[in-house]
């Protein structure tokens, strides 16, 4: 399914509006170049999933963990731009992704794509131009 945003306020409702896909936990994996658009549309999500902000980057915090107050589990916001696999798995992936009702979203996943579960859904992000973005789910 393709989708075509015309502006971030719209990206970030298309990440609200998924969190109902993924409430009951599972991992996202966000793809697509700088400013593409994936940090807009997860903290869309966050917000749909009830989470508490503020939603800021993890580009340098890697990851960042919220409770989701409908459930009694956790939201993870990662980046993997600066990392390497074997990073992530010394920051806790092993434990974040036992647990089947953690929300797991990621951006830069390609990076780490060898401990990414097969089950997990991917979303292309691609500029189009200023204002749109072209968003692609699998
Ligand atoms: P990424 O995490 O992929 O690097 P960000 O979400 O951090 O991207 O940045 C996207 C930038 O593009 C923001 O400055 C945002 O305001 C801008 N933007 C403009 N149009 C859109 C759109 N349709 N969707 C998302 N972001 C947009
Ligand atoms: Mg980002």
């Amino acid at each position: 399914m393709e989708t075509i945003t015309n502006n971030s306020k719209e990206t970030q409702k298309l990440g609200e509006d998924f969190a109902k896909e993924i409430k009951e936990g599972g991992m996202v994996c966000l793809s697509g170049d700088l400013g593409a658009g994936k940090t807009t549309f997860a903290q869309g999500l966050l917000k749909g999933l009830g989470c508490s902000g503020p939603f800021t980057s993890p580009t340098f915090t890697i990851v960042k963990e919220y409770k989701v107050e409908s459930i009694k589990y956790k939201a993870y916001h990662m980046d993997c731009y600066r990392i390497k696999k074997e990073d992530m798995i010394n920051l806790g992936w092993k434990e974040i992704i036992a647990e089947p009702k953690n929300i797991v979203i990621i951006e830069w996943a390609k990076r780490i794509k060898n401990i990414i579960p097969q089950k997990a859904i991917w979303i292309k992000f691609e500029w189009i131009d200023e204002e749109k973005r072209r968003i692609t789910f699998n």
